[in-house]
Protein backbone atom coordinates (compact mmCIF):
# COMPACT_ATOMS: atom_id res chain seq x y z
CA UNK A 1 0.00 0.00 0.00
CA UNK A 2 2.73 2.29 1.11
CA UNK A 3 4.56 1.35 -2.44
CA UNK A 4 1.72 1.87 -4.26
CA UNK A 5 1.44 5.64 -2.76
CA UNK A 6 5.24 6.09 -3.27
CA UNK A 7 5.11 5.50 -7.09
CA UNK A 8 1.68 7.30 -7.40
CA UNK A 9 3.43 10.66 -5.71
CA UNK A 10 6.32 9.65 -7.75
CA UNK A 11 4.31 9.87 -11.23
CA UNK A 12 2.30 12.76 -10.01
CA UNK A 13 5.83 14.67 -9.32
CA UNK A 14 7.33 13.52 -12.81
CA UNK A 15 4.30 14.66 -14.72
CA UNK A 16 4.45 17.40 -12.71
CA UNK A 17 8.10 18.76 -14.16
CA UNK A 18 7.67 17.55 -17.74
CA UNK A 19 4.61 19.61 -17.77
CA UNK A 20 6.34 22.45 -15.94
CA UNK A 21 6.43 25.56 -16.89
CA UNK A 22 9.81 27.33 -17.40
CA UNK A 23 11.24 30.15 -15.58
CA UNK A 24 10.00 32.68 -16.68
CA UNK A 25 6.02 31.22 -16.15
CA UNK A 26 7.35 29.86 -12.77
CA UNK A 27 8.04 33.03 -11.41
CA UNK A 28 4.95 34.74 -12.66
CA UNK A 29 3.06 31.90 -10.58
CA UNK A 30 5.54 32.75 -7.61
CA UNK A 31 4.33 35.83 -7.73
CA UNK A 32 1.05 35.70 -8.28
CA UNK A 33 1.07 33.46 -5.13
CA UNK A 34 2.96 35.84 -2.94
CA UNK A 35 0.24 38.25 -3.84
CA UNK A 36 -2.90 36.51 -3.31
CA UNK A 37 -1.73 34.68 -0.04
CA UNK A 38 -2.39 36.20 3.37
CA UNK A 39 1.03 36.68 5.18
CA UNK A 40 1.37 33.25 7.36
CA UNK A 41 0.30 32.92 10.50
CA UNK A 42 1.66 31.20 13.63
CA UNK A 43 -0.27 29.09 15.13
CA UNK A 44 0.45 28.84 18.77
CA UNK A 45 -1.45 26.76 21.38
CA UNK A 46 -1.44 27.15 25.35
CA UNK A 47 -2.24 23.50 27.40
CA UNK A 48 -3.81 24.93 30.42
CA UNK A 49 -5.68 22.33 33.23
CA UNK A 50 -9.77 22.32 33.81
CA UNK A 51 -11.93 24.49 32.60
CA UNK A 52 -13.14 25.34 36.40
CA UNK A 53 -9.65 25.76 37.42
CA UNK A 54 -7.37 29.01 37.29
CA UNK A 55 -5.01 28.04 34.44
CA UNK A 56 -7.96 27.83 32.05
CA UNK A 57 -8.72 31.19 32.01
CA UNK A 58 -4.94 32.24 32.76
CA UNK A 59 -4.22 30.84 28.98
CA UNK A 60 -7.53 32.81 27.68
CA UNK A 61 -5.47 35.92 29.81
CA UNK A 62 -2.33 35.46 27.77
CA UNK A 63 -4.61 34.57 24.31
CA UNK A 64 -6.43 37.50 24.87
CA UNK A 65 -3.11 39.96 24.99
CA UNK A 66 -1.04 38.28 22.79
CA UNK A 67 -4.36 38.14 19.79
CA UNK A 68 -4.41 41.60 19.76
CA UNK A 69 -1.16 42.11 18.21
CA UNK A 70 -2.17 39.22 15.65
CA UNK A 71 -1.41 41.44 12.57
CA UNK A 72 1.40 42.64 13.97
CA UNK A 73 3.52 39.51 15.00
CA UNK A 74 1.24 37.00 12.27
CA UNK A 75 0.85 34.69 15.87
CA UNK A 76 -2.37 33.65 16.92
CA UNK A 77 -2.67 31.99 20.04
CA UNK A 78 -5.31 29.39 21.54
CA UNK A 79 -6.10 27.75 24.25
CA UNK A 80 -6.47 24.06 25.16
CA UNK A 81 -8.10 22.69 28.32
CA UNK A 82 -5.74 19.49 29.57
CA UNK A 83 -5.15 17.12 32.19
CA UNK A 84 -2.40 19.64 33.97
CA UNK A 85 0.68 20.66 34.42
CA UNK A 86 2.42 17.10 34.19
CA UNK A 87 0.31 16.70 30.53
CA UNK A 88 1.16 20.00 29.65
CA UNK A 89 5.16 19.87 29.90
CA UNK A 90 5.23 15.99 27.94
CA UNK A 91 3.05 17.91 25.14
CA UNK A 92 5.33 21.18 25.10
CA UNK A 93 8.63 18.67 25.06
CA UNK A 94 6.76 16.48 22.11
CA UNK A 95 5.99 19.54 20.32
CA UNK A 96 2.09 19.09 20.71
CA UNK A 97 2.00 22.20 22.65
CA UNK A 98 4.19 25.32 22.28
CA UNK A 99 3.50 26.80 25.58
CA UNK A 100 2.12 24.50 28.81
CA UNK A 101 1.38 26.54 32.23
CA UNK A 102 2.79 24.13 35.17
CA UNK A 103 3.20 23.99 38.74
CA UNK A 104 7.01 25.26 39.67
CA UNK A 105 7.37 22.21 41.93
CA UNK A 106 6.64 19.94 38.46
CA UNK A 107 9.07 22.54 36.54
CA UNK A 108 12.02 21.66 38.70
CA UNK A 109 11.03 17.91 38.58
CA UNK A 110 10.85 17.88 35.11
CA UNK A 111 14.28 19.39 34.43
CA UNK A 112 15.35 17.40 36.84
CA UNK A 113 14.30 14.16 35.55
CA UNK A 114 12.20 13.75 39.14
CA UNK A 115 9.02 12.24 39.97
CA UNK A 116 6.44 11.39 36.88
CA UNK A 117 10.00 12.41 34.97
CA UNK A 118 12.29 9.79 36.56
CA UNK A 119 12.54 6.86 34.07
CA UNK A 120 12.42 9.47 31.32
CA UNK A 121 15.25 11.78 32.45
CA UNK A 122 15.92 15.32 32.56
CA UNK A 123 14.01 17.28 30.53
CA UNK A 124 16.58 19.11 28.99
CA UNK A 125 14.41 21.35 26.34
CA UNK A 126 12.42 22.79 28.97
CA UNK A 127 12.42 26.49 29.51
CA UNK A 128 10.80 28.74 31.31
CA UNK A 129 8.97 32.24 30.61
CA UNK A 130 7.41 33.72 33.01
CA UNK A 131 6.06 33.01 36.96
CA UNK A 132 2.37 33.69 37.33
CA UNK A 133 0.25 33.26 40.53
CA UNK A 134 0.24 31.33 43.78
CA UNK A 135 -1.27 27.92 44.06
CA UNK A 136 -1.98 26.17 47.27
CA UNK A 137 -2.69 22.27 48.03
CA UNK A 138 -6.04 23.00 48.78
CA UNK A 139 -8.14 20.08 50.62
CA UNK A 140 -11.99 20.25 50.47
CA UNK A 141 -14.31 17.93 52.12
CA UNK A 142 -17.69 16.91 53.16
CA UNK A 143 -18.67 18.36 56.82
CA UNK A 144 -20.75 15.31 57.14
CA UNK A 145 -17.78 13.15 56.87
CA UNK A 146 -16.33 14.30 60.10
CA UNK A 147 -13.04 15.61 58.09
CA UNK A 148 -11.40 18.62 60.12
CA UNK A 149 -7.89 17.95 59.74
CA UNK A 150 -5.74 15.87 57.28
CA UNK A 151 -5.71 12.69 58.95
CA UNK A 152 -8.89 12.53 59.65
CA UNK A 153 -9.04 11.35 56.06
CA UNK A 154 -7.59 7.65 57.10
CA UNK A 155 -10.52 5.14 55.84
CA UNK A 156 -12.15 7.74 53.71
CA UNK A 157 -12.34 8.04 49.77
CA UNK A 158 -11.00 10.78 48.03
CA UNK A 159 -10.02 11.69 45.00
CA UNK A 160 -6.04 12.48 44.45
CA UNK A 161 -5.91 13.96 41.16
CA UNK A 162 -5.79 12.42 37.52
CA UNK A 163 -2.24 11.07 36.21
CA UNK A 164 -0.84 14.25 34.00
CA UNK A 165 -2.58 16.81 36.89
CA UNK A 166 -0.02 18.50 38.74
CA UNK A 167 -2.26 18.10 41.98
CA UNK A 168 -1.61 14.23 42.03
CA UNK A 169 2.12 14.41 43.57
CA UNK A 170 0.84 17.03 46.17
CA UNK A 171 -1.75 15.10 47.14
CA UNK A 172 1.00 11.78 48.24
CA UNK A 173 2.90 13.88 49.50
CA UNK A 174 0.91 15.53 51.99
CA UNK A 175 -0.98 12.15 52.86
CA UNK A 176 2.65 10.60 53.42
CA UNK A 177 4.13 13.52 55.04
CA UNK A 178 1.25 13.34 57.66
CA UNK A 179 1.82 9.85 58.01
CA UNK A 180 -1.15 8.10 55.79
CA UNK A 181 -0.79 5.99 53.03
CA UNK A 182 -2.49 6.97 50.20
CA UNK A 183 -2.91 2.70 48.67
CA UNK A 184 -3.37 1.66 51.86
CA UNK A 185 -5.19 3.98 54.53
CA UNK A 186 -8.05 5.67 52.39
CA UNK A 187 -9.59 4.62 49.08
CA UNK A 188 -8.28 6.73 46.56
CA UNK A 189 -9.68 7.98 42.95
CA UNK A 190 -8.01 9.22 40.23
CA UNK A 191 -10.40 11.58 38.32
CA UNK A 192 -9.70 14.78 36.68
CA UNK A 193 -10.15 18.31 39.36
CA UNK A 194 -13.23 19.26 37.16
CA UNK A 195 -15.60 16.02 38.19
CA UNK A 196 -14.45 16.46 42.23
CA UNK A 197 -17.20 19.10 43.11
CA UNK A 198 -19.82 16.93 41.46
CA UNK A 199 -18.41 13.67 43.16
CA UNK A 200 -18.67 15.26 46.17
CA UNK A 201 -21.95 16.74 46.06
CA UNK A 202 -23.35 13.30 45.17
CA UNK A 203 -21.91 11.68 48.32
CA UNK A 204 -19.40 9.42 45.76
CA UNK A 205 -16.05 11.21 47.56
CA UNK A 206 -15.46 12.55 51.42
CA UNK A 207 -13.01 14.70 49.99
CA UNK A 208 -10.35 16.21 46.87
CA UNK A 209 -7.02 17.69 46.75
CA UNK A 210 -6.72 20.55 44.22
CA UNK A 211 -3.39 22.30 43.86
CA UNK A 212 -5.27 25.57 42.59
CA UNK A 213 -4.97 29.34 42.61
CA UNK A 214 -7.78 31.34 44.31
CA UNK A 215 -10.61 32.15 43.79
CA UNK A 216 -11.53 29.00 41.69
CA UNK A 217 -14.31 28.18 40.08
CA UNK A 218 -13.60 24.87 40.91
CA UNK A 219 -13.80 25.29 44.57
CA UNK A 220 -16.74 27.82 44.46
CA UNK A 221 -18.50 24.74 42.75
CA UNK A 222 -17.91 22.81 45.42
CA UNK A 223 -18.81 25.11 48.66
CA UNK A 224 -22.13 25.87 46.95
CA UNK A 225 -24.05 22.61 46.93
CA UNK A 226 -26.67 21.37 49.32
CA UNK A 227 -23.97 19.23 50.79
CA UNK A 228 -22.15 21.38 53.60
CA UNK A 229 -18.31 21.25 52.66
CA UNK A 230 -15.25 22.91 54.55
CA UNK A 231 -11.53 23.50 53.33
CA UNK A 232 -9.33 21.53 55.85
CA UNK A 233 -6.25 23.19 56.99
CA UNK A 234 -2.80 21.28 56.20
CA UNK A 235 -0.75 21.44 58.59
CA UNK A 236 1.11 19.62 61.42
CA UNK A 237 5.15 18.46 62.19
CA UNK A 238 5.34 16.40 59.40
CA UNK A 239 4.02 18.98 56.75
CA UNK A 240 6.64 21.41 58.24
CA UNK A 241 9.16 18.90 57.52
CA UNK A 242 7.80 18.36 53.83
CA UNK A 243 8.07 22.16 53.46
CA UNK A 244 11.78 22.36 54.66
CA UNK A 245 12.68 19.69 52.54
CA UNK A 246 11.46 20.93 49.52
CA UNK A 247 12.24 24.06 47.75
CA UNK A 248 9.33 24.24 45.76
CA UNK A 249 6.77 24.29 48.53
CA UNK A 250 6.36 26.84 50.95
CA UNK A 251 3.58 27.86 53.45
CA UNK A 252 0.21 29.21 52.46
CA UNK A 253 -2.94 30.28 53.47
CA UNK A 254 -6.69 30.05 51.59
CA UNK A 255 -8.89 33.31 52.58
CA UNK A 256 -11.95 31.94 53.78
CA UNK A 257 -13.78 34.92 52.43
CA UNK A 258 -13.00 33.93 49.00
CA UNK A 259 -15.86 31.19 49.42
CA UNK A 260 -18.48 31.75 51.51
CA UNK A 261 -20.39 28.66 51.18
CA UNK A 262 -17.52 26.75 52.82
CA UNK A 263 -18.45 25.99 56.72
CA UNK A 264 -14.98 27.98 57.50
CA UNK A 265 -14.99 30.82 59.71
CA UNK A 266 -11.30 31.31 59.98
CA UNK A 267 -8.47 31.16 57.14
CA UNK A 268 -7.17 28.23 56.14
CA UNK A 269 -3.47 27.22 56.59
CA UNK A 270 -1.89 25.07 54.37
CA UNK A 271 1.02 25.37 51.53
CA UNK A 272 2.09 26.04 48.08
CA UNK A 273 3.21 26.29 44.76
CA UNK A 274 3.21 29.06 41.92
CA UNK A 275 1.71 28.00 38.54
CA UNK A 276 4.40 29.50 36.12
CA UNK A 277 4.79 29.38 31.61
CA UNK A 278 7.04 27.20 29.58
CA UNK A 279 7.96 26.46 26.53
CA UNK A 280 10.38 24.47 24.70
CA UNK A 281 13.81 25.68 23.66
CA UNK A 282 12.56 24.81 19.91
CA UNK A 283 10.12 27.63 19.88
CA UNK A 284 11.27 30.40 17.84
CA UNK A 285 12.94 32.73 19.98
CA UNK A 286 10.57 35.70 18.21
CA UNK A 287 7.34 33.56 18.75
CA UNK A 288 8.87 33.74 22.58
CA UNK A 289 9.44 37.45 23.38
CA UNK A 290 6.24 38.57 21.53
CA UNK A 291 4.54 37.01 23.84
CA UNK A 292 6.73 38.01 27.21
CA UNK A 293 6.51 41.52 25.85
CA UNK A 294 2.83 41.80 25.37
CA UNK A 295 2.37 40.69 28.72
CA UNK A 296 4.77 42.63 30.72
CA UNK A 297 3.90 45.69 28.23
CA UNK A 298 0.54 45.07 29.42
CA UNK A 299 0.65 44.29 33.01
CA UNK A 300 -1.68 46.39 34.34
CA UNK A 301 -4.49 44.93 31.71
CA UNK A 302 -3.55 41.63 32.29
CA UNK A 303 -3.48 41.78 35.85
CA UNK A 304 -7.04 42.31 35.97
CA UNK A 305 -8.01 39.57 33.80
CA UNK A 306 -8.50 37.10 37.03
CA UNK A 307 -8.59 37.97 40.89
CA UNK A 308 -5.68 35.53 41.43
CA UNK A 309 -3.75 38.02 40.28
CA UNK A 310 -3.77 40.56 42.75
CA UNK A 311 -0.48 39.68 44.25
CA UNK A 312 1.58 39.80 40.84
CA UNK A 313 4.87 42.07 40.72
CA UNK A 314 6.97 42.86 37.55
CA UNK A 315 9.50 41.65 39.85
CA UNK A 316 8.38 38.36 41.40
CA UNK A 317 6.77 37.02 38.05
CA UNK A 318 10.42 36.56 37.27
CA UNK A 319 11.23 34.17 40.43
CA UNK A 320 10.55 30.92 41.05
CA UNK A 321 11.70 28.98 37.82
CA UNK A 322 13.93 26.65 37.68
CA UNK A 323 14.58 25.79 34.38
CA UNK A 324 16.44 28.30 31.76
CA UNK A 325 15.23 31.23 30.91
CA UNK A 326 13.86 31.20 27.19
CA UNK A 327 16.27 33.36 24.65
CA UNK A 328 13.02 34.82 23.47
CA UNK A 329 12.03 36.05 26.81
CA UNK A 330 15.35 36.43 28.44
CA UNK A 331 16.01 39.01 25.23
CA UNK A 332 12.60 41.10 26.51
CA UNK A 333 13.68 41.29 30.25
CA UNK A 334 16.78 42.34 29.10
CA UNK A 335 15.82 45.27 27.20
CA UNK A 336 12.83 46.08 29.74
CA UNK A 337 15.93 46.49 32.42
CA UNK A 338 14.07 43.70 34.77
CA UNK A 339 17.29 41.32 34.59
N1 LIG B 1 -2.32 22.93 39.41
C1 LIG B 1 -3.15 22.11 38.58
C2 LIG B 1 -2.29 21.20 37.74
O1 LIG B 1 -1.16 21.45 37.53
C3 LIG B 1 -4.07 22.91 37.69
C4 LIG B 1 -4.75 24.05 38.37
C5 LIG B 1 -5.59 24.91 37.45
O2 LIG B 1 -6.01 24.44 36.39
O3 LIG B 1 -5.77 26.06 37.80
O4 LIG B 1 -2.72 20.21 37.24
Amino acid sequence: MKKVLIFSLAVIFGFALVMGCGPEEKAKTEEKAAAEAPAKTIFVTIGTGGITGVYYPTGGAIAKIMNKKKDQYGIRATVESTGGSVFNVNAVMAGDLEFGVVQSDRQFQAINGMAEWKDKGKQEDLRAVFTIHPESITLVAAVDAGIETIQDLKGKRVNIGNPGSGQRQNSIDALTAAGINYETDITAESVKAAEAPGLLQDGRIDAFFYTVGHPAGNIKEATAGARKVRIVPITGPGIDKLIAENPYYAKATIPASLYPGAANDADVETFGVKATFVTSAKVPENVVYAITKEVFDNFEDFKKLHPAYIVLTKANMLEGQSAPIHAGAEKYYKEAGLK
